[in-house]
């Protein structure tokens, strides 16, 4: 069984935070430490602690949180100047919450990863 994350607590409302989304299948709220103008988390409400432990029957809510990220670039006025979609996966990628969490970033002119 997995250990749970202070995201579960987020998730539940058991702890402040700026939610600006959620469903019966994920939750997106405001990073606590923002590194561009618009910094938010989408998150599966189900603990899945890093991509390593996606699952066959995950694949509907792994999709979905997609969906919300374009959604949520909309609703931010984004969607159209460009964000950028970030999943990290453990220590070298520097994961640091191990409840999978994609980073929606945008705002601002951001530097290139790759490439
Ligand atoms: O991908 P990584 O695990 O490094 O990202 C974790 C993110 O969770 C960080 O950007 C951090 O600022 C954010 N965080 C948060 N609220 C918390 C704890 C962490 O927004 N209470």
């Amino acid at each position: 069984m997995a250990q749970e994350t202070i995201f579960s607590k987020i998730i539940r409302k058991e702890i402040p935070s700026d939610i600006v989304f959620q469903d019966d299948k994920v939750t997106a709220f405001r990073d606590i430490s923002p590194q561009a103008p618009t910094h938010i988390l989408i998150i599966p409400n189900k603990l899945i602690p890093t991509v390593n432990d996606v699952q066959e029957e995950d694949e509907i809510v792994l999709g979905h949180m997609m969906i919300v990220a374009a959604k949520i670039a909309k609703q931010e006025g984004i969607d159209k100047s460009g964000y950028r979609l970030i999943v990290n996966c453990n220590e070298d990628a520097g994961q640091e919450v191990f409840h999978i969490h994609m980073h929606l970033l945008g705002g601002k002119k951001l530097g290139r990863l790759i490439g």
